[in-house]
């Protein structure tokens, strides 16, 4: 073994030193890129078992995993049709495949709806799919998403306690299009419904049609205007619990974790009061790189996490390729000194 891998990551280097100057353009750095992929797909775990033995300094981090020239590229948060994302399972698995991401994970909005589809795909592309669920909770009048990952979305306690939000939010939608209808802005429920391609409908939905019927200009707009607390399409209510979620998560075999902490805009003490029953009730990591995460709250969430000792995990949180700011696979590395969800002994792809 210390004989072959020194010599792997030799050749890595060598072909990533071909490719970036001295190769010819076009289909031969095609070529190269994709074989150099699959190799590295293949010898991964064991070089990296091989890494973390004889060299335990080595640094593992963020969106990607280094080691000499070997990158790991992971998105642990990304929407397909299935919620409120604009492409299908299979397009999405494909667009990450593109973007050179090595492992994603769907993680859709209340349900688990894409997973199968997107499983087939990536099995054939050779990307890893971790599946997941963005599991909307309350918590003290406020929502939260929390992110399983690695579960088994064929988990009875999973179907039911996520059946159940899908009931929510049916009648939420209804009730979303009456108060509209109240305020003279009628058919949005119909609207909505029309633009959902799964068994989910959300305020994207509504704030999609309702930029298409032209009551705004954006679903930025449509969202301050009409969508948000004390605006007319705006309807409260009970998610899960954090414990139903939790438990939930943990009966199909999942990691939870905080979704994008930072837009909850919870003070410090409030979000490490959260924190703590989240972690009493199983909880295990925090999204500190997020897509709407900026440089101050990466550094603020990676503290929060070094101190409270939870897993880091990364994910830009893609809904469709509408937002170009908002791309794939396209995150900064995870600050030093998080301990990635991937290396936790839980993590399934080891
Ligand atoms: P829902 O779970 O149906 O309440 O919808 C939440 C989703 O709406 C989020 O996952 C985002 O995709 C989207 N969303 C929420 N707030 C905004 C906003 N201010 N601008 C754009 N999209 C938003
Ligand atoms: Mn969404
Ligand atoms: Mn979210
Ligand atoms: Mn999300």
């Amino acid at each position: 073994m210390d004989k072959i891998f020194p010599k792997i990551l030799r050749v890595y280097a060598g072909i990533a030193a071909c490719m970036a100057g001295s190769c010819p353009a076009g289909i031969y750095v095609t070529v190269v890129r994709q074989v150099m992929r699959q190799f590295y797909r293949v010898t991964r775990s064991a070089a990296s078992e091989w890494l973390k033995l004889r060299h335990p300094e080595a640094h593992w981090r963020g969106g990607c995993c280094r080691m000499g020239c070997m990158h790991t590229r992971y998105d642990l948060h990304s929407h397909s049709l299935a919620s409120d994302g604009t492409l299908s399972p299979a397009e999405l698995v494909t667009a990450a495949h593109t973007a050179g991401v090595d492992v994603l994970a769907l993680t859709d909005h209340d349900t688990t709806d894409g997973i199968a589809e997107a499983a087939d795909v990536a099995r054939q592309l050779g990307l890893h799919l971790v599946p997941g669920v963005e599991i909307s909770v309350s918590w003290q009048s406020q929502t939260i998403h929390v992110l399983a990952l690695a579960i088994d979305p064929d988990c009875d306690e999973l179907r039911a306690g996520l059946a159940g939000l899908e009931q929510f939010r049916h009648w939420r939608a209804e009730e979303m299009g009456r108060r509209l209808a109240s305020k003279g802005i009628s058919g949005c429920y119909e609207g909505a419904r029309a633009l959902a391609k799964g068994n989910i409908v959300g305020r994207m939905h509504f704030a999609q049609h309702l930029v298409a019927a032209g009551h705004a200009g954006s679903v930025r707009d449509v969202f301050k205007r009409f969508l948000v607390n004390n605006k007319p399409g705006y309807v409260s209510g009970e998610w899960a619990s954090l414990e139903a979620a939790l438990g939930w998560i943990a009966a199909a075999g999942g990691m939870a974790v905080i979704a994008h902490p930072a837009r909850y805009k919870m003070t410090a003490s409030k979000l490490r009061r959260f924190i703590g029953e989240f972690r009493e009730c199983g909880g295990v990591g925090l999204e500190v790189v997020s897509g709407s995460h900026s440089r101050d709250n990466v550094t603020t969430m990676a503290a929060l996490c070094r101190n409270q000792q939870l897993l880091a995990s990364c994910g830009s949180d893609f809904h469709g390729p509408e937002n170009p700011w908002l791309r794939l696979g396209q995150l900064p590395e995870l600050p030093v000194g998080c301990k990635p969800v991937w290396e936790s002994d839980c993590w399934p792809l080891h």
